[in-house]
């Protein structure tokens, strides 16, 4: 389905920062009109065939430009409970990138070129979220140590204390990358973001962007969510334990029993720059604005620098040569 303008028949997207429904010809507010698909991943606009993989929700007809969601895909688990909508539009994720790199020395000259910009994607990321009831239970044995001077002798003191640490925790909504297809572990740098704008999922926040539904589902994943709820209790953990010098673990026990699990979407810009052959992939958080990436070198730009410092050694010397020959 899409959503078309009850005016002009234009293709009516989520306006990030006006948070409102904007059609994209005639710029007219909440104006749409559900269209539903009448042939299964076929444009009901213009009739041509969506390109999908077997993930795909949202995206945009290659043909007519409109911005589609597959209605079909959306259906019993695979309906998001939660996502939080994207707060920077295009023109704003491209700023953050060009704010980020603009000291960056030997970059190419068209990175973040404005024409290149254009092909940014605005990509809702698919996430499982869990909450944890965790208990934790730790038994061992904590040193404190004092020493003073008594004449000519340095004496040492160790106390030694039996320590028991038994504490649960609640744990709201620690998330998952549940996309194959974003790079391993750049979801986790992009974080951290602020779950309390997460609203209940309407298929009109997708239009205007990308989406695709889980490839992982909530049990497969869950291993990975109980490491990030083990590490923040082994934080709490640590900080109970910081007053001995030395701890010695006899019973370390963490059981994180899973109180509700729910597939959800974060928005995430994505821009490939191409440069000699080779892709580099850059991320904006779409609500946040923080920017992950690594841009390549510019090699011309490196030689010009080298070429430029060698004619200046060269002068000195040259002029260091003259004025030895004068003297
Ligand atoms: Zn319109
Ligand atoms: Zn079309």
């Amino acid at each position: 389905m899409f959503y078309r303008c009850k005016n002009c028949g234009g293709n009516v997207t989520y306006h990030p920062e006006k948070k409102k429904m904007i059609c994209e010809s005639c710029g007219s507010e909440e104006s749409q009109q559900e269209i539903p698909q009448k042939k299964i991943h076929i444009c009901s606009n213009c009739g041509g065939q969506i390109e999908t993989t077997e993930y795909t929700l949202a995206c945009r007809c290659p043909y007519c430009q409109t911005f589609h969601i597959l209605e079909d895909r959306m259906e019993g688990e695979y309906r998001p409970r939660l996502l939080l909508p994207f707060c920077l539009d295009r023109h704003h994720a491209a700023e953050k990138l060009r704010e980020t790199f603009a000291g960056k020395m030997f970059l190419p000259s068209n990175f973040c070129a404005a024409s290149s910009l254009e092909s940014m994607e605005g990509i809702y990321v698919p996430f499982w979220m869990y909450d944890f009831h965790s208990h934790i239970y730790f038994e061992g044995e904590g040193d404190r140590v004092r020493t003073w001077r008594e004449g000519d002798y340095e004496v040492t003191e160790t106390r030694v204390y039996r320590l028991i640490r038994d504490f649960e925790v609640d744990y709201d909504k620690i998330p998952v990358d549940a996309s194959v297809a974003m790079e391993d572990g750049m979801m986790d740098l992009l974080e951290p973001y602020q779950y309390g704008e997460l609203d209940d999922f309407t298929p009109e926040y997708l239009s205007g962007f990308q989406a695709d539904i889980y490839e992982q589902n909530s049990e497969t994943l869950r291993p990975r969510a109980e490491e990030k709820a083990d590490g923040f209790s082994e934080g709490y953990l640590a900080e109970e334990n910081a007053g001995y010098a030395m701890v010695r673990p006899f019973t370390d026990r963490k059981e994180n029993r899973v109180e509700d699990s729910f597939f959800a979407f974060l928005p995430v810009w994505k821009y490939i720059y191409r440069y000699n052959g080779k892709e580099y992939p850059f991320y904006v958080n779409g609500q946040t604005g923080k920017v992950i990436g690594v841009p390549p070198v510019s090699l011309a730009r490196v030689f010009g620098m080298s070429a430029a410092l060698f004619a200046v050694i060269f002068f000195f010397l040259k002029m260091l040569c003259y004025l030895l020959e004068v003297l």
